[in-house]
């Protein structure tokens, strides 16, 4: 066992993310009967990029950030993967998000391997001129790693279709043409496609509705819990409002509120865009992270980071359905405690591919000149979706196994298929 390994089983240190997506892939592995060398090549990413960014900072001072992207695999196609801003951001996080992104297209059944980038910052504490110069030195950073047919970034944490832009900008002016195909989750104006800021939050409510067929629940009398209120969250919350289950607990970065009675998503977004935070919405009672996680509802939401439903969290989980709206909140120990206690479990690569699908439609928008209404696109995103989760739901029906290794052997799977198919070079 490696160092690192062994301090996370000690539980001196969070556990680390990059080995929770191995152990994630040694189990789907298993039941694959994957040979021994596809295993080895999917269990290491193709390239790993870290740069240094000199950034002027408004005082005058010059910050030199570290920034990262990591091609996870591309045996399905040019790589793909979001963008993170966070101070927690690390190599090894990068390298796991890098590999869920692989599985995550893989089991949507789109043309992309999977990537990730990331730069350690706090972007709460930053102008918008600092954010830029940043952005900008990081787009030319990683300018010959990425491409319309190589890498295609997107947001993610804290990254937004404004980032998006600079980054467009920045690479198209070292090509010296505009090149908008290179990056997803643009802003409307320069190729954006429609529906992508709500696409991860309206992917996770069609899997919701399948979840809810499968466990035979009435979403018009469900309760639900949001961990996370960000992008995702707020809009998985409103649009599952629409089919009429309850929202009785947010939270965000600074805490949590709940309400017996409900509450309006709308509202709750309108308020957190006013104040910065879902604390202190008029008739609610705040509540911490952890009781939010165990409270009593049918439905719950993590859309926030990695790892925070721990193996304690996990025992007190009382949802009937938890449907991962972050990556990587749950941790292999507690899958297995989830999984014994009949939890339904739709995994982050299945729950959260909306995001990374109608990506892929903007892709395909940009290079073929198109330029699709909403309906269009929500109504592509549910039937990739829709069919993603039907083909995970065969998969862990057919093998006896939880979701999470259900879309594990479809995700891995396909990826081996491809490298089968290829060969290995020479
Ligand atoms: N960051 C999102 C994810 O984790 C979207 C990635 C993309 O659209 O490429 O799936």
């Amino acid at each position: 066992m490696s160092k690192a390994a062994g301090m996370t089983q000690m539980g001196s240190a969070k556990p680390n993310a990059f080995e929770n997506a191995l152990e994630q892939l040694r189990i789907a592995a298993e039941y694959l009967k994957l040979e021994d060398g596809i295993h080895q090549m999917l269990a290491h990413p193709k390239s790993e990029l870290t740069v240094s960014l000199p950034t002027k900072m408004d005082s005058g001072d010059v910050h030199v950030f570290t920034g990262y992207r990591v091609h996870y695999n591309d045996a399905r196609g040019p790589t793909k993967g979001g963008i993170r801003y966070h101070p927690n951001v690390s190599l090894d996080e990068v390298k796991a998000l890098a590999a869920w992104m692989t599985w995550k297209c893989s089991v949507a059944d789109i043309p992309f391997g999977g990537a990730k980038g990331g730069i350690i910052c706090d972007p709460k504490h930053m102008s918008q001129p600092e954010l830029e110069r940043m952005t900008r030195r990081y787009a030319a950073a990683i300018a010959d790693f990425i491409g319309p047919y190589r890498d295609v970034p997107a947001p993610d944490v804290y990254t937004n279709a404004q980032v998006m832009a600079w980054i467009v900008d920045t690479y198209s002016q070292l090509k010296g043409y505009m090149v908008p195909e290179v990056i997803t989750g643009k802003p409307i104006a320069i190729g954006g496609s429609l529906g992508r800021d709500k696409a991860t939050g309206r992917g996770a409510v069609f899997c919701t509705v399948e979840a809810a067929k499968v466990k035979k629940m009435d979403l018009k009398k469900a309760t639900f819990a949001v961990e996370g209120f960000g992008n995702a969250g707020a809009n998985y919350a409103e649009l599952l409002q629409g089919y009429g289950a309850k929202l009785t607990a947010a939270s965000d970065s600074k805490g949590g509120v709940a309400s017996r009675a409900g509450i309006d998503a709308a509202k709750l977004i309108a308020y957190k865009e006013r104040t910065g935070s879902v604390v202190g919405m008029a008739g609610t009672q705040p509540i911490s992270d952890s009781d939010l996680l165990k409270s009593e509802v049918d439905i719950l939401c993590p859309a926030a980071l990695e790892n925070t439903i721990t193996p304690d969290i996990a025992k007190g989980v009382r949802a009937k359905a938890i449907v991962e709206c972050a990556n990587g909140p749950t941790t292999p120990s507690s899958d297995k405690i989830l999984d014994a206690n009949g939890v339904f479990l739709v995994p982050d690569i299945l729950a959260n591919s909306g995001g990374v699908i109608v990506s892929y439609l903007e892709w395909v928008q940009n290079l073929n000149r198109l330029s699709w209404s909403e309906e269009e696109v929500n109504s592509k995103l549910e039937t990739k979706i829709t069919g993603a989760f039907r083909d995970v739901h065969a998969m862990a029906t057919k093998n006896g196994t939880s979701m999470r290794t259900g879309a594990m052997m479809v995700g891995v799977g396909r990826v081996a298929d491809a490298i089968r198919i290829l060969g290995v070079f020479p």
